[in-house]
């Protein structure tokens, strides 16, 4: 595709912030364009098709608040079909290692951690959740290893204010053919420039001045979308430079989460939809869905600074299959094969999974947000005050900033909804509580 040489609005990132702004912009008499510097759309959404028929979500998979996410609503008009299989992450299947007994003890410790941090969110000082840990108590790696995967970040690093922000119903689907799948063909409709690598923009002048690796574009207002890692890094200049972006980047840093796929032989000896730890009494483990969807093959899931010593290290798999022998038994190494490894922590367009803020930086979230002289407008996961880390808090800072924009040109957006382009009508986004 040609760049043209000058439009009303630019979007910097076609992942599920910037395609969400596109659709909401889309058919307002607006000329947009999509700037996208990798070969596909989707940005930390990506389905792969394995052999087999494995349907791997490298990133985002489960529609968390399945009943508020506006995604759910756009799987239907898609045509995606949505599974309501339940979650099983706090389950120990067949018992190994983890009676239920334990496990009793261990929800019970958990629930109590939450609830302590619960109180913790009404003091006007935020703190580190870590704080909260009862000193001692023998489930404590589970629950950092649980942070892990649910932040990609140790408890030390997360702060109480934005936990007790994020908001959630505890319903969680999934796409089964693949949520990545799905935002890609959300997006298929948009006007995007692959492989276009943004690396400066300059609003010193009325009309900004994007600088792209397919030459420069004029465009009236901006939205930017990367993920905080990039902005830290500058991979995009500012001119005049901003500052304040680069300092809210840096209290929201991405954590690290990575997932291996494992096909297995013999799948009926497994059960659908179980669960397992790979151990209990550390924070260095795997959490390992046994036949999602009741797919032939079993996925791990890896979180915090342990995912990325393992991705670095080219370690995953051999993790993965080391620990499921532990608990399954040496037999298990010959019924196993590892199809497919995330790399979020290497990629070059994300550098991490998703934002966790700092201690003390949950009001990053609105400075990151917030527009630059009228013109520059920002979305993306870290941007969202309740749904940050996930694909529908992406989407909706995406309508967020479309708004903005809109304001900013003098423009309603009745009506704009972020469904797919050519959808029928009667879609409401996500209502917040
Ligand atoms: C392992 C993992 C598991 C996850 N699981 C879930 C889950 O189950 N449910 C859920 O809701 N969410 C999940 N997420 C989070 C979710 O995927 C993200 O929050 C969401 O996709 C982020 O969308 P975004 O538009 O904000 O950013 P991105 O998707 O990162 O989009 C930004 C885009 O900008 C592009 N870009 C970067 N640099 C440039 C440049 N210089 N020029 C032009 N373009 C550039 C990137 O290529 C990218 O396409 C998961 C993420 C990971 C990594």
């Amino acid at each position: 595709m040609q760049l043209s040489s000058e439009v009303d609005v630019a979007i910097i990132g076609a992942g599920a912030a910037g395609l969400g702004a596109y659709c909401a912009l889309a058919d307002h008499g607006l000329s947009v364009i999509i700037l996208e510097a990798r070969d596909r759309i989707g940005g930390r959404a990506l389905t792969r098709y394995l052999p087999e028929g494995i349907v791997f979500d490298a990133g985002c998979e489960w529609l968390h608040s399945a009943d508020h996410n506006a995604f759910v609503q756009i799987a239907s008009a898609s045509h995606f079909d949505v599974a309501d299989a339940g979650v099983h992450w706090g389950e120990q299947t067949y018992d190994i290692n983890f009676p239920l007994s334990e496990q009793r003890e261990f929800y019970a410790a958990s629930e109590a951690f939450y609830a302590r941090l619960e109180l913790a969110a009404q003091i006007p000082d935020d703190s580190s959740a870590a704080v909260w840990l009862e000193q001692g108590n023998r489930w404590n790696p589970l629950i950092e290893a649980v942070s892990c995967y649910v932040n990609g970040s140790e408890l030390s690093g997360v702060s109480v204010h934005d936990v007790e922000s994020y908001f959630e119903t505890g319903v969680n689907w999934r796409v089964r053919r693949g949520y990545g799948a799905l935002i890609s063909a959300y997006g298929a409709c948009c006007n995007v420039a692959l492989g276009t690598h943004v690396s400066a923009v300059d609003y010193s002048a009325r009309k900004i001045q994007v600088e792209t690796s397919r030459g420069t574009l004029r465009a009236r207002r901006v939205i930017y979308t990367l993920s905080t890692a990039l902005t830290v890094e500058q991979v995009v200049r500012f001119h005049p430079a901003l500052p304040a972006k680069i300092a809210a980047s840096m209290g929201l840093p991405l954590g690290y989460a990575e997932k291996v796929m494992l096909a297995i032989n013999e799948p009926e000896a497994f059960p659908e939809e179980g669960h397992l730890f790979g151990a209990t009494d550390r924070t260095a483990t795997g959490s390992y869905d046994l036949r999602p969807l009741g797919q032939p093959c079993i996925e791990a899931f890896f979180g915090g600074s342990f995912a990325r010593e393992l991705e670095a290290a080219g370690e995953l798999a051999s993790f993965a299959i080391d620990e499921l022998v532990a608990l399954l038994g040496t037999t298990f190494r010959n019924k196993v094969r590892p199809c497919a490894t995330s790399c979020w922590a290497r990629d070059r367009y994300a550098k991490g999974s998703y934002s966790h803020a700092l201690p003390g930086h949950s009001q990053d979230r609105e400075s990151l947000a917030a527009p630059v002289d009228g013109r520059l407008f920002f979305a993306g996961e870290a941007t969202s005050r309740q749904f940050f880390s996930t694909a529908h808090g992406a989407y909706e800072s995406g309508l967020r900033a479309a708004n903005e924009v809109a304001d900013s040109l003098g423009l309603a957006l009745e009506g704009a909804t972020g469904l797919p382009l050519g959808a029928s009508q009667g879609f409401r986004t996500a209502s917040v509580a």
